[in-house]
């Protein structure tokens, strides 16, 4: 689950790390009433999307007045906010955070995530803030600097103080940048945080170490032991089949293809999104309806599958284990019987009962194609969406 820029640095300035002063603002009065309780003569009005690359895509301005605030707020908020990490399309803007600026001496980078090699957490750091961490990885990955911590023990003064140094943290502000860098550590650890990413981290003209951008992601799996991460959720940025998905119980994510994939077991789902590929055709999604495939299940998925106008094509491929295929096969029956389908349906069977199963489709009367294999079936629902 991600969160907002603002909602971040709430969670930051908990755990003891420095943010600028600066609040949330709904709408352009209400922008300008924050920089005015501010006060001070510099603030920065931020758009907050749950994607980062905002300042390169106009999200990100400097007012030196408060005429200027409003100015930006007018501009920013209800825009359609284009950065790399949201698409062509975009991301509305709802929401801005207005804070006061901040002197920057320099822009560092600070992460904390999960390294799955080590199985640890890797707390990462570069001298060379403010940009895209993945082109620092690629050009000059000498610059990105990692420490990987034992949990006995936490992130251990020699570590942090050799992250602050080998970021080139001036002797003096080394102190105040160690205590931030055990300080995000316990708040990844507290938060189950998957990502807690500050891009940049400053060192202000005063010395002072301090956070000006906060990104997270929290371990969906740990939400329920986290209610207030759970509050700071925001509907509007999160995909709307991918939300009507999860209150039925199906995992399910948006892709970009044409061909609507229904799976059981995630395992499967992916084999099945890999032979499409193999075939020469895109999925559009990839869906996980899990151990039950019930009548309701299967037409919530055909449902959310089909308001993808993209989708010319339904792939199922399910296992029939516990779940038995003739179970499966009068579910896809009364689904596609209540949801009109209009797309070509190609079914592959395998297990307990398939030959009942088969044969329950083929009664139907309905044009469902029936496959044996899985390559099989990829060919035939690539062949069908051709046509
Ligand atoms: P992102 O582009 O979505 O990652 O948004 P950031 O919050 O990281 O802001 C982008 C850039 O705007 C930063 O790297 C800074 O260079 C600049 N910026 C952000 N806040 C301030 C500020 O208070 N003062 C000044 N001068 N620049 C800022
Ligand atoms: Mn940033």
């Amino acid at each position: 689950m991600k969160i907002h820029e603002y909602q971040g640095k709430e969670i930051l300035k908990k755990f003891g790390v420095t943010v600028p002063r600066g609040k949330p603002a709904f709408s352009v009065d209400e922008a300008v009433k924050v920089a005015e309780e501010l006060g001070g003569r510099v603030w920065v009005v931020k758009a907050q999307i749950h994607a980062g690359g905002r300042g390169k895509g106009g999200g990100v301005k400097v007012a030196k007045t408060p005429d200027e605030v409003r100015i930006y707020a007018k501009a920013i908020l209800g825009m359609q906010l284009k950065t790399h990490q949201t698409g062509p399309e975009g991301q509305k803007v709802r929401r801005l955070l207005v804070e006061e600026g901040a002197d920057i001496k320099h822009e560092y980078y600070l992460a904390a995530l999960t390294d799955r090699v080590t199985q640890r957490v890797a707390m990462m750091a570069s001298s060379e803030g403010g940009m895209d961490i993945e082109q620092v990885a690629h050009n000059t990955p000498e610059k990105i600097i990692k420490v990987f911590v034992d949990p006995a023990t936490g992130l251990t003064d020699a570590q942090a103080t050799e992250l602050a140094r080998g970021i080139g943290v001036p002797d003096g502000s080394v102190a105040q940048a160690v205590d931030t860098f055990k300080k995000l550590y316990t708040c990844y650890m507290e938060t189950d945080a998957s990502l807690a990413e500050i891009n940049p981290l400053i060192l202000e003209g005063n010395g002072g170490i301090k956070a000006i951008d906060a990104k997270f992601n929290f371990d969906s799996n740990s939400l329920y032991r986290q209610p207030e991460i759970v509050a700071y959720r925001d509907l509007d940025e999160e995909d709307a089949d991918e939300i009507e998905a999860s209150k039925h119980d199906l995992s399910y994510i948006s892709l970009d293809g044409n061909i609507g994939c229904l799976v059981n077991g995630a395992g499967l789902a992916m084999a099945t999104m890999d032979t499409i590929k193999l075939f020469g055709a895109e999925p559009a999604n990839f869906l996980d309806v899990g151990g039950g495939a019930t009548t309701e299940k299967v037409t919530a998925a055909f449902k959310i599958m089909l308001k993808n106008p993209k989708v010319n094509g339904i792939l199922v491929n399910i296992f029939g284990g516990i779940m038995k295929c003739d179970t499966i096969a009068t579910g896809i029956v009364a689904a596609a019987r209540e949801t009109h389908l209009s797309v070509p349906l190609v079914v592959r069977m395998k297990g307990t009962n398939d030959d009942i199963g088969k044969q329950i489709l083929k009664d139907s009367g309905l044009p469902i194609i029936s496959a044996d294999t899985m390559a099989d079936a990829a060919t035939k629902i690539v062949a069908a969406v051709k046509h």
